[in-house]
């Protein structure tokens, strides 16, 4: 028989993502000990790799920049972009916290806010971006947590959830390098095991009109919903599941195996896309999840292929590590993606790229014709779907590349159910004993705080601000602190 570690702590962390981390400072804040426990060798989940933004309201950046703005505008904002399943209890509770629970918060643990991005949806700036973004953010998280006397244990994957009678007791797990088992004990369980987009059956699941499809996985690759599994067994609620946050500006992994993890593309602004039959459908640089996605899941079938010149592909960034080194993309790495994925296409004549795509050449050239004369009469949009030429060029440069695109299942704005004080509920929306969930295994926080739509910068935020709300109400069941009390932004 394997041997079995056992751990004893007050708080008893399931990941070690931006929710996980937030929960153990805050445990550790109120004096109660915590381990978090996590499944990969690396730490830092989604959140590590992520682009670090978060919307912030009221924060001393949008005031150094002259923007006006507060959390009614912003909430107001939110549920429109949302829709009726946004949690407005949640969504208000979040944005009137991200003042001094967020942007300050985070700036005690070593991280610096250093720049805002616009985002659809939003009438001012509220993107606000770490230094060295997911990585700078995380990077602080996890150290502030060690600091604190917080322990991480990894290579650990937590398979149940231990309860005695109603309430949660622990949990158990097997050590991924050594086969041991892990026996933990603990008076409260924080599950923050992130979203399941790493999980395409799953995605399948929420989404079956998606099965005759190519959908790929685009989440971290620990974003599996095994945390979802864990608190279901034990009687824990899910909700809006159905609510994936797609992008559609990824190719598929052609390295990995099955090619079912997708690869984002950025920074080509001047490009366009087609569908199969060869037609522009949407003004490309409304990219968002809102706009982008429903336009190009409304084609048969529901992918594009975005065209690039050879000018256009010099500024092709690839958003996954193997495609990095710290902040610079390797440009011979995208070469080598543009020249050996079977999701490529490349040709030296537009008549000839058509052939590749297998789409209408009349009809194709038409359409990139008609582009190339608006970028030469210089005007400010071209007249189609009116994306703005500011950064485009006509199609001018061979080879000429096709890049195919398919949706990518990005975040999960649907998870476990749970209170204000992330207490997990079960069917009858009664709290589970000793259980806390937060984070994007939660759809970022509550089941559902963003609703259909996210106004970005709304997973990140919410998942850590949720975390802290976590570890502060587990820490005071298990006798520690007086639960999260925070300080909301109100004149
Ligand atoms: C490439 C990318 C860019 C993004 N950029 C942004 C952005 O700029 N702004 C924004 O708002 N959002 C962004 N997001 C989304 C955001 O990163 C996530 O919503 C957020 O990280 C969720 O935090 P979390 O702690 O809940 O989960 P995660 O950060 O994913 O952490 C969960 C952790 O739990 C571990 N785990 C899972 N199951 C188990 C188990 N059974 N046992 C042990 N460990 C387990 C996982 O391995 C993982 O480390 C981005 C996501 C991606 C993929």
């Amino acid at each position: 028989m394997a041997d079995v570690k056992k751990y004893e702590t007050d708080i008893a962390i399931i990941g070690s993502g931006g929710a996980g981390m937030a929960a153990g400072i805050e445990a550790r804040d109120a004096g109660a000990s915590a381990i978090a426990f996590e499944k990969a060798t690396d730490l830092g989940g989604a959140a590590i790799i992520s682009g670090g933004g978060c919307c912030m309201v009221g924060t001393p950046l949008q005031k150094e920049m002259g923007i006006e703005d507060n959390p009614d505008l912003a909430f107001s904002e939110w549920i429109k972009w949302g829709g009726p399943g946004a949690d407005v209890v949640w969504a208000r509770y979040y944005i009137e916290h991200t003042l001094h629970d967020l942007y300050h918060w985070a700036e005690k643990q070593g991280v610096k806010w250093v720049d805002m991005k616009p985002q659809e949806g939003n009438s001012v700036m509220r993107w606000t971006r770490p230094e060295r973004s997911g990585l700078g953010l995380m990077t602080n998280l996890i150290k502030s947590f060690r600091d604190k006397g917080g322990e991480i244990v990894n290579n650990t994957e937590i398979t149940k959830i231990k309860m005695d009678g109603d309430r949660a007791v622990g949990f158990e797990g097997v050590n991924s390098e050594t086969g041991e088992k892990v026996d933990v004990s603990c008076k409260t369980v924080v599950v923050t095991t992130g979203g399941f987009n790493s999980n395409i059956d799953m995605v399948l699941e929420a989404r079956p009109e998606f099965k005759e499809y190519k959908v790929m996985e685009g989440s971290g690759r620990g974003s599996t919903g095994s945390g979802h599994k864990l608190v279901t067994e034990v009687g824990g609620y899910l909700t809006h599941m159905e609510n994936v946050w797609f992008y559609v500006y990824a190719t598929p992994d052609y390295l990995d195996p099955g090619q079912k993890r997708g690869l984002v593309c950025r920074h080509i602004p001047g490009y366009v896309w087609v569908n199969q039959q060869g037609k522009r459908f949407h003004n490309e640089a409304l990219s968002g999840g809102n706009s982008a996605s429903p336009a190009m899941l409304a084609q048969t079938p529901p992918h594009a292929w975005a065209i690039v010149d050879k000018e256009m592909k010099s500024t092709l960034e690839i958003a996954d590590p193997y495609y990095r080194e710290g902040d610079q993309i390797v440009r011979e790495k995208v070469e080598e993606l543009l020249a050996n994925s079977p999701f490529i296409k490349s040709a030296n004549t537009l008549e000839g790229l058509a052939k590749e795509i297998d789409v209408d050449p009349t009809t194709f050239i038409g359409e990139i014709e008609r582009y190339n004369k608006a970028c030469e009469q210089g005007l400010d949009n071209e007249p189609d779907f009116g994306k703005p030429l500011k950064l485009s060029k006509p199609f001018d440069t061979a080879p000429y590349y096709a890049i195919q695109f398919f949706p990518l299942a990005r975040k999960n704005f649907g998870g476990i159910k749970t209170d204000i004080q992330c207490r997990v509920l079960n069917k009858h929306f009664e709290p589970i004993e000793g259980l806390y969930a937060a984070g994007e295994a939660c759809g970022m926080a509550g089941g559902h705080i963003n609703g259909r739509a996210g106004l970005e910068g709304t997973m990140l935020g919410p998942s850590i601000f949720s975390g802290r709300v976590a570890g502060g109400w587990a820490s005071n069941k298990a006798g520690f602190g007086a639960g999260f009390v925070g300080k909301p932004n109100r004149p």
